[in-house]
């Protein structure tokens, strides 16, 4: 299965995501938990990335462009993929795309999970001061469910014009939710896969 997770922020991508992963037997990838990793490893690119992080902004596409493109090469992803938080814009839509037309790959579908912005707000709080998140301030919140809504929605379209998109309500318990998934993914078809490109 080779499949994106979308959603505004604190809809709970995260938590279904490594669910999703177990049950399919592929890598789940989170470009937020890729770039919180280089910020407490305080490497050349979490020191520049921090404050972005920290007010709730967009990190360059360049710069997940390239994570992306990086971690798709992992041979872990020969059985699929589940990528978690990207792509965020049409620039990262379109370089995925290119990628994985060069890798002979397609997606199977795109997970849109869908909740009420309230309640995602509150839901974020209590993450915050569960997990002390330093990003998670209120500020942050806000900047990011409205450049989610922004700039990051209106990208679902597309997806469903190509047929690939499947919503589903992202209220209700953990497991709820994923049996929503599963029931909604079990009805997709599987597409062949292309090849590669010869380059
Ligand atoms: P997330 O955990 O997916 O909400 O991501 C946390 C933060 O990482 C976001 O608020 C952005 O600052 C940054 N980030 C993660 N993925 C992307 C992306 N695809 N494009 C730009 N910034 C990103």
């Amino acid at each position: 299965m080779r499949l994106l997770i979308m959603g505004p922020p604190g809809a709970g991508k995260g938590t279904q995501s490594k669910r999703i992963g177990d049950h399919y037997g592929i890598p789940a990838i989170s470009t937020g938990d890729a770039l919180r990793a280089e910020v407490s490893a305080a490497t050349p690119l979490g020191l520049e990335v921090k404050p972005i992080l920290d007010s709730g902004g967009y990190v360059s596409d360049d710069t997940l462009n390239q994570i992306v493109a990086h971690r798709l090469e992992q041979p872990d992803t020969g059985a699929g993929f589940l990528l978690d938080g990207y792509p965020r814009t049409l620039a990262q839509v379109s370089a995925l795309e290119q990628l994985l037309t060069k890798q002979g790959r397609t997606l199977d579908a795109v997970l849109a999970l869908e909740a009420d912005v309230e309640e995602l707000v509150d839901r974020l709080s209590r993450r915050a001061q569960i997990e002390g998140r330093s990003d998670d301030t209120e500020d942050a919140i806000r900047i990011r469910q409205k450049k989610y809504a922004a700039e990051t929605e209106p990208l679902l379209e597309g997806y469903a014009e190509r047929g690939l998109l499947v919503r589903v309500n992202g209220l209700g318990s953990v497991e709820e939710v994923s049996d929503r998934i599963f029931d909604a993914l079990a009805a997709v078809p599987r597409r062949p896969e292309p090849g590669p490109v010869a380059s």
